[in-house]
């Protein structure tokens, strides 16, 4: 396996790696708040071309501008009350000025970035390798979020993953699938849960899952190779399915009572990174 630098202890490696997590799933916070929204200005942007009505209104808003700011009481939210993890442990998890509670999401996604990047380093040392894994637990870990929060997967997300798993096996970085295997995936994911989609609206007359999944689902395959297609489908529709009746007898179903896919997909994406795909097919008794 290609190694970025050799010599450094694998601890000091993980931990560096691990605290490099801590601050991506930071970004990631504001990119699972954010991008959404900049896609439905957009979209809002787009509509109005198309009309020729006037174009909206548009103050600067991407995922560097304007700072984050209290959405209760609009105090910006200075550099050092935006540390990982520990600006939440100062602050208690409230706003500095008019103590509105943050919510815990916020350092759970810095603590899950931080560990699943601190993974990836200790398995595969400083290695591109690494590096490539620890960029697809970033995408995996705001995809699941967004899709939950908004039901859309983005496609600014979706299909860089997708390229990047091909890009990766041509490179011979990923050990976990060779090119042949990482394209086949790519094509099996896509077509699978195509597949799935036409038949389900053909038969029900709605739609069981949007085009997101798909493309979701052919990033995984081109990452884990297509023999994980299996496993990693089993694995989001069963927790897929027992968490949905769950949300139904909690009353916890939102409007249309729509359970997306996607963070079920993501979910059994970062388990086959943790333990393999075959290990799967073992935990749900297969
Ligand atoms: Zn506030």
């Amino acid at each position: 396996m290609p190694a970025l630098v050799s010599g450094l202890p694998a601890g000091l490696v993980a931990a560096l790696a691990g605290f490099l997590g801590l601050l991506v799933g930071s970004f990631l916070n504001v990119v699972i708040y954010r991008l959404p929204k900049i896609m439905e200005r957009q979209w809002a942007l787009e509509c109005a071309e198309m009309s020729g009505t006037a174009s909206p209104a548009t103050e600067p808003f991407n995922l560097m501008v304007p700072r984050s700011r209290c959405s209760s009481c609009g105090h910006v939210i200075a550099w050092y009350e935006n540390i990982p993890l520990l600006s939440y442990l100062f602050l208690k998890g409230q706003c500095s000025v008019c103590g509105t509670k943050f919510g815990l999401r916020y350092p759970l996604v810095e603590l899950t970035t931080g560990a699943l990047f601190f993974f990836c380093a200790w398995r595969w040392g400083l290695s591109w390798t690494a590096l490539a894994w620890s960029g697809f637990s970033a995408a995996l870990v705001a995809l699941a979020l967004i899709d939950w929060d908004t039901t859309l997967l983005p496609d600014d997300i979706t299909l860089p993953l997708l390229w990047a798993g091909l890009i990766v096996a041509v490179l011979g970085w990923n050990p976990m699938a060779s090119l042949n295997n990482a394209l086949w995936g790519a094509v099996a994911g896509y077509l699978s849960l195509w597949l799935v989609y036409w038949g389900f609206k053909l038969v029900t007359g709605k739609e069981g899952m949007g085009y997101g999944d798909f493309k979701l689902f052919a990033a995984l395959g081109a990452w884990f190779g297509w023999s994980a297609l299996v496993p990693i489908i089993l694995m989001a529709s069963v927790i897929g399915a027992l968490v949905g009746i769950a949300m139904k007898f909690s009353s916890g179903l939102r409007e249309g009572g729509v359970v997306p896919f996607g963070p079920f997909l993501a979910g059994a994406g970062l388990t086959a990174m943790l333990f393999g795909p075959q290990a799967i097919l073992r935990f749900i008794g297969l």
